[in-house]
């Protein structure tokens, strides 16, 4: 076992169990062969300078040098740990009833820090599981994964698609590549249909984003769905149409999808047509949100904003805080008066506050008055670490805007 020694009191953050080590914090490594040195993807164990145990986790290189598996000294990471962490993590959706339900068939199985398991993102279309990989670590270990994932589903698990291409570290050099990695001889081979509430659709894990679906919108879809009878409704940035779903079905007189990719809108097209046949309430647009925002010649009932990641990481913060203030401006000037905004940042790095303080901007530049009715967040099925809270990533607020 290769160990790392921290520099004097740079233990403290692993001691609150934080499961990060920033490269900065390391001292020195012992262990490790001498030809090779370290590997990106090695286990290693993290001591503190005097040489007392903290954590054992992967290494990688970066910034964030070790990604943290356990405080438990000596716990082996092996098949049988990474079904211990599946079972836990599929305990909690038992708990928050998003297994075995009628209307939802598809949930984040493992969310990686947020289910204590660094690096893997999991989540089961109807009995299809997408995995994706975010570390060399997790990379080499995938065998185990899949076999524990295989072990923890028996009975229940049609194939296992890994979609890891483009989520792994690039440098490295891994060459992964998308595909099944086990099937089921009952599995016809096309990814199944799925549903959310009720709601059908097509996850499009094979060629769409992330995993096919963003599960993480499914209680405030409901809560747009809730509030959409009679109402007008844009979608900004629809990707396969969740939140155009959710506002059909909750008896919206009208609804426009907007989403610069032109597949997306195709998905979001077929997605209404599985739900509502030839609906001529629905309006489907490949455009750019700003584009078309610039070009609207009516204001809307009720919108909702939902952009990519501007600020994928810290140092063009400044930036992305711009575009969504940009964006923002222009969408409350789309609402009517007495209308609703439902407006969201995923990028890990806009906090809450400063998600308000850029839509306070925002209603000041487009002179309007707006009440904050909800503060809204990810699913339940996206936990995260109450010592990670990097793990909070979407941050979305409900505006009423006069
Ligand atoms: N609200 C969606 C998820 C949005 S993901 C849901 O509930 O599923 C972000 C989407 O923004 C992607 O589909 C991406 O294609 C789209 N996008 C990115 N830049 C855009 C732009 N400038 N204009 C319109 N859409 C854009």
């Amino acid at each position: 076992m290769t160990d790392l020694y921290l520099k004097p009191h740079k233990e403290q953050s692993l001691e609150r169990r934080h499961p990060w080590v920033f490269s900065g914090a390391i001292a020195s490594v012992s262990g490790a062969s001498p030809k090779e040195g370290l590997v990106e993807g090695d286990l290693v164990d993290v001591r503190s300078h005097e040489g007392r145990f903290l954590a054992r986790g992967h290494y990688q290189i970066g910034t964030i040098a070790v990604r943290v598996l356990t405080f438990t000294e000596g716990e082996a990471i092996d098949r049988a740990f990474y079904r211990r962490r599946i079972e836990r993590a599929l305990e909690l959706r038992r708990t928050l009833r998003l297994l075995d339900r009628e209307q939802t068939d598809a949930c984040r199985l493992v969310f990686g820090e947020g289910d204590y398991l660094p690096g893997l993102v999991a989540d089961l279309y109807a009995g299809v599981l997408v995995v994706q990989l975010h570390s060399v670590g997790v990379f080499r270990d995938r065998q185990l994964i899949y076999d524990a994932f295989r072990e923890a589903l028996a009975g229940r698990l049609l194939a296992i698609y890994d979609k890891s291409e483009g989520t792994l570290p690039f440098k490295a050099e891994l060459g992964a590549t998308n595909g099944y990695v086990w099937r089921d001889t009952a599995f016809d081979g096309r990814p199944p249909l799925c549903r959310e509430r009720g709601l059908l659709f097509h996850p499009d894990y094979e060629k769409g984003q992330k995993t096919g679906f963003f599960l993480d919108q499914r209680d405030n879809r409901a809560l747009v769905e809730s509030l959409a009878e009679g109402r007008s409704v844009l979608n900004l940035f629809c990707y396969t149409g969740g939140f155009s779903l959710a506002a059909l079905r909750g008896g919206a007189k009208l609804v426009h999808s907007v989403d610069s990719s032109e597949r997306a809108v195709e998905l979001a097209r077929d997605n209404v047509g599985l739900n509502f046949g030839d609906d001529s309430r629905h309006e489907a647009f490949a455009e750019d949100a700003f584009h078309f925002m610039e070009r609207a010649e009516r204001q809307y009932d009720l919108l909702v904003v939902d952009p990519p990641a501007f600020a994928k990481h810290i140092g063009v913060l400044q930036n992305a805080l711009k575009g969504y203030r940009r964006l923002n401006t222009r969408a409350l000037q789309l609402v009517k008066p007495g209308g609703l905004v439902f407006t969201f940042s995923c990028s890990q790095v806009v906090t809450r506050a400063d998600f308000r303080t850029l839509l306070f901007t925002a209603a000041a530049a487009a002179r309007r008055d707006v009440q904050i009715v909800a503060q809204l967040g990810q699913a339940a099925d996206h936990p995260f670490d109450i010592y990670h809270p990097e793990g909070e990533y979407l941050k979305g607020l409900a505006l009423r805007v006069l």
